[in-house]
């Protein structure tokens, strides 16, 4: 100080009056975070800061940005204030005002007939909502079998190649064992999933001095930190996998006794011509068969003491010839086309780096293993006294699932881990419980729609042969996204992304009303967006919408909510009731098991104070409850549950199981199993909102095979019976298909799919050049063009956030150096970037931490004018883009009279990141973007130009 007296300072400064721990929301990471809470002015409790949950499982205390931010999300300008009802034209976003009682009332009026005449009308489809194990059962009891999520355009590539492969996946179903990794590779990750424990585990590697390799065509966030970055060309890490199967199978680098005793490797192939032509051979009981060296002859795999072959050509019982998996896999993968040599300028990594990574990778395996001495019995019954384990893992999600080979591109790393014997082993990957679970354990597709009644089973599945396909009677199909049907059989997570364009086409059927919550289909999670908004409002020959009613929930006035007829608003995160379900996915680490709650730990406004807004998941069970659904009424047709809070507690979903594991029975002493216990909530509560229980440690890897893990997954109701099962290097479904498109069984593909059928659906995994770089002039469209998730941001809820916008406020184009330099452009300089589709103007800066042949921005920052509460005038709004302007659902034409869909032939999850494009430099003028749309009208207006939250504080 001036005077030379030392500053006073309050070293403790009082900054909350109570913390209250629940879980954040602000990306799909599921923290638990520390609300901390201060008496306002006006004497209610407001959130003062947020900060990590430090006993939490998830985040161990780690927050990131957003998660700090989420104060901002709570008291944002853009939060819907009350039910909506749409007054002027569709899309004007003109409404008026109603109380809940009329709310409701309306789409009762709306749902009630069509579910008494044909459930079908209905398409419920939710975005990227947390609550799925719910939803799904509403849909289910309502009985449309038009419901699904978000991941057919986010990454069902993943998950459906994870569980037919292994019985899970990447994403938060499991994580690499960050303590004892050596070596991990990690393939276009987005930042928005198993965030924090990523990040954490990255330093865990770093000061254990383990190596980790980046493979991604853009070199930011985790690539950035990583110790070899890998600048992949977009489309090909399929390739780049399968020449590194080809290096490891040359060297003979691959774990035999792991391929033997946990993998379907030795499993008899059955090699004679006819309809059984490539399935598993079985015995009488359906059990696969292998060929057991030491007696000679075909034994069920699961039998003890096998000495099973991995190569020859052996007569099975039935007289006919037999080849195990591992030899068909072998002469795939050494075939010359899979070598680095010739892969390596396709894939843009030198074919001596594709080598060295395969070497490494085996060196680390093999050479550095690890032994823990814990003796554990297998689901064979033999005893084994060590874990033996290969210190290499891998993690991997969005960047090479949103491809069209992304499914097999999937299957290709998860060989990979397999010939390593690197999953679920100490240093390898590790599934978190429930997970993993086979495909067997998870339900089949089911389509069948009686008026008046629940669905026959749930929508959503994982189909084992077209048997399973959701078809009508005359072939056409049932479902409204047209998914499992022959275009993409295995859609396991829905179609949501052509639900807007088959409903406007009445193909295959007309619906009557669309009710979405969480889905910004109007702007950020469409490809073509101004053919989506055409699509929403366009009408027929007599003047009516082509989609009748559309019911929109959300918290935010989205884009989207101009475009719905009713808006049900919903709270924001930290006002209601939450379930992180085992019924849904897991949450924690490999070790142990846990699940969460949110609650509301701030009070909801009130309509006193002009907002009067009802979580969505609440709503939807009054509305249930209002449809007289079974499962929401009891006998006398009365509400079964009085909202999200008391369904958590006393839905029981199987005898015993319900949405909620931890203190379960009537004294709230039992976890997994248990009767509801009424005071389950305040246990959570008192926990610091989750519930974890630790695995016992014979229990703690091999998971699927190990019968110690399987006894205490039955006990904790995971299963009814012990499900042991071995991982799937072949999968025998996609056998199935391909032999259905040779001809063979009763239900046939179309004749136009048959060869593309045979060619995907090859049971091992293959690479395919991606589809729009196929359809297109690659010399006219020169560039890939990709998003990437920025650390800070979870889609469009981060960008009007008064704190994160101030992280990234607008999205430039990056360009690599030499495309910069070729095309005139400086940093600043504006750009035109045009696709077969579309062309958009974008501000351009050089990176050269990129593929040379690669562009990128960051994903979701642009916003439409109005929207969002955000100034018409600010930077996302002018100069924010979208690359989705430049993609369409459909490949353009090939001259075959067909148009063929941008998306992949075996899950039809969209192509996103199969974009290419050229770019042009703009003439100097008016900076803003393009294209434009015009200023939506907002129910919420403009936010003011100062966001505070902490007025009348200290
Ligand atoms: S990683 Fe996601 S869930 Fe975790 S604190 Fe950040 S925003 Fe919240």
């Amino acid at each position: 100080m001036a005077d030379g007296s030392e500053p006073k300072l309050d070293t403790s400064p009082h900054v909350s009056d109570e913390v209250r721990k629940t879980t954040c929301y602000m990306c799909a990471c599921r923290c638990g975070i520390d609300v901390h809470l201060r008496a306002g002015p006006d004497g209610r409790m407001k959130v003062r800061y947020i900060e990590g949950n430090r006993d939490h499982p998830v985040n161990r205390g780690v927050l990131c940005a957003k998660g700090a931010a989420g104060i901002m999300q709570h008291y944002s300008p853009a939060r819907l204030m009350k039910p909506l009802k749409r007054t002027g034209p569709r899309g004007s976003g003109e409404f008026r005002e109603i109380e809940w009682d009329e709310a409701l009332a309306i789409a009762t009026d709306w749902l009630e007939p069509i579910r008494r005449d044909d459930p079908r009308k209905l398409a419920f489809f939710t975005g990227r909502d947390q609550s799925q194990s719910l939803t799904s059962w509403w849909a289910q009891q309502y009985g449309t079998p038009n419901y699904a999520a978000h991941g057919g355009f986010c990454s069902v590539n993943m998950a459906a190649a994870g569980i037919y492969t292994l019985g899970g996946s990447f994403w938060e179903f499991g994580s690499p064992d960050w303590e004892r990794t050596r070596l991990f590779m990690i393939f276009g990750v987005a930042e928005d999933h198993d965030s924090n424990p990523i990040k954490i585990g990255i330093g865990k590697l770093k000061t254990n001095g383990a190596k980790v390799i980046g493979v991604n065509p853009v070199r930011t966030g985790y690539n950035a930190v990583a110790d070899e970055w890998v600048g992949i060309t977009p489309g090909t890490d399929g390739l780049f996998i399968l020449a590194m199967v080809h290096e490891l199978l040359r060297t003979g680098h691959v774990d035999l006794d792991y391929l033997c005793r946990w993998t379907n490797a030795p499993w008899l192939i059955d090699r004679n011509p006819g309809a059984s032509f490539g399935l598993f051979v079985r015995d009488g009981d359906g059990k696969a068969l292998v060929w057991d060296r030491a007696t000679n002859r075909a034994q069920p795999f699961d039998k003890p003491g096998l000495k099973p072959a991995l190569k020859g050509d052996f007569q099975t019982p039935d007289g006919g010839r037999a080849t195990p998996v591992f030899e068909l896999m072998a002469q795939k993968y050494l075939e010359p086309e899979y070598s680095p040599d010739a892969v390596a300028e396709r894939c843009g990594i030198p074919a001596a780096t594709i080598k060295r990574l395969a070497a490494e990778l085996a060196d680390v395996a093999f050479n550095q293993a690890i032994e823990i001495d814990q003796p554990w019995t297998d689901f064979r019954g033999e005893r084994h006294e060590t874990f033996i384990g290969r210190p290499v893992s891998f993690h991997a999600m969005r960047g090479i699932s949103a491809h069209s080979n992304g499914f097999q591109t999937c299957r290709a790393l998860h060989i990979l881990q397999i010939l390593l014997g690197a999953v679920e082993c100490p240093g390898g990957f590790r599934f978190k419980p429930p997970y993993p679970k086979p495909v067997e354990a998870h339900p089949t597709p089911h389509c069948d729609v009686t008026a008046d009644c629940p669905l026959n089973g749930p929508h959503l599945g994982f189909p084992r042969s077209p048997d399973d396909l959701a078809l009508a009677e005359d072939g056409s199909p049932a479902r409204i996204d047209k998914a499992f049907t022959w275009e993409n059989p295995l859609s396991v997570h829905g179609l949501m992304h052509m639900v807007i364009s088959n409903a406007a086409a009445r193909d295959p059927y007309g619906i009557e009303v669309l009710f979405m919550y969480m889905a910004n289909m109007a702007w950020n999670s469409s490809m073509n967006v101004a053919g989506v908004m055409e699509m929403l409002t366009a009408k027929d020959e007599s003047g009516e919408y082509k989609i009748p009613k559309i019911i929109y929930s959300d918290a935010y006035s989205s884009e989207m909510v101009a475009y719905a007829d009713l808006v049900l608003p919903d709270t924001t995160y930290l006002e209601r009731h939450d379930c992180i379900s085992l019924l849904d996915r897991p949450i924690c680490e490999a070790d142990a098991v846990a699940d969460a709650i949110r609650w509301p730990v701030v009070e909801p406004a009130t309509q006193a104070e002009g907002r009067d807004v009802r979580g969505f998941q609440s709503v939807l069970i009054d509305l249930g409850a209002r449809l007289g659904l079974p499962g929401f009424v009891d006998g006398e047709g009365k509400a079964k549950y009085r909202d999200y809070a008391d369904y958590m507690v006393n839905h029981e979903r199987r005898p015993g199981i319900g949405p909620l594991a931890g203190w379960r029975g009537k004294d709230g002493d039992q976890f997994g199993r248990g009767e509801p216990n009424p005071e389950q909530l305040d246990r959570y509560i008192e926990n610091g909102g989750f519930w974890m229980a630790h695995l016992p440690e014979e229990a703690r890897f091999f998971k699927p095979f190990n019968a110690a893990y399987q006894e205490w997954a039955v006990g904790m109701g995971f299963f009814d019976k012990p499900q042991p099962f071995v991982f799937q290097l072949y999968v025998e479904p996609m056998r199935k298909f391909q032999l259905a498109a040779e001809g063979h069984g009763e239900r046939q593909p179309p004749d136009h799919l048959r060869d593309r059928i045979k060619a995907s659906f090859d049971p091992l995994a293959v690479w395919w050049e991606p589809f729009e770089q196929a359809a297109v002039d690659t010399s006219e469209y020169p560039l890939h063009a990709i998003t990437q998730r920025p650390a800070a941001m979870y889609h469009s809820w981060g960008t009007q956030n008064a704190w994160l916008r101030q992280i990234h406020g607008q999205n430039p184009l990056y360009v690599h150096g030499s495309v910069m330099e070729a095309h005139g452009l400086k940093d600043g300089d504006w750009a035109y970037v045009i696709s077969h589709h579309g062309r958009i103007k974008v501000p351009v800066a050089r990176n050269d931490a990129l593929n040379p042949h690669t562009v990128w921005t960051w994903n979701a920052i642009g916003k439409r004018e109005g929207a969002w509460a955000v100034d018409p005038k600010a930077p996302e709004a002018q100069k924010g883009f979208l690359l989705n302007h430049l993609m369409h659902e459909l490949l353009p034409p090939r001259g075959d009279g067909l148009r063929w869909s941008n998306s992949d032939p075996i899950t039809g999850q969209a192509a996103w990141y199969d974009l290419r494009v050229r770019i042009e430099k703009a003439e100097p003028g008016a900076e803003v973007s393009e294209p434009r749309f015009g200023r939506q009208k907002s129910p919420v207006g403009q936010g003011p130009d100062r966001v505070a939250y902490g007025e009348g504080w200290e």
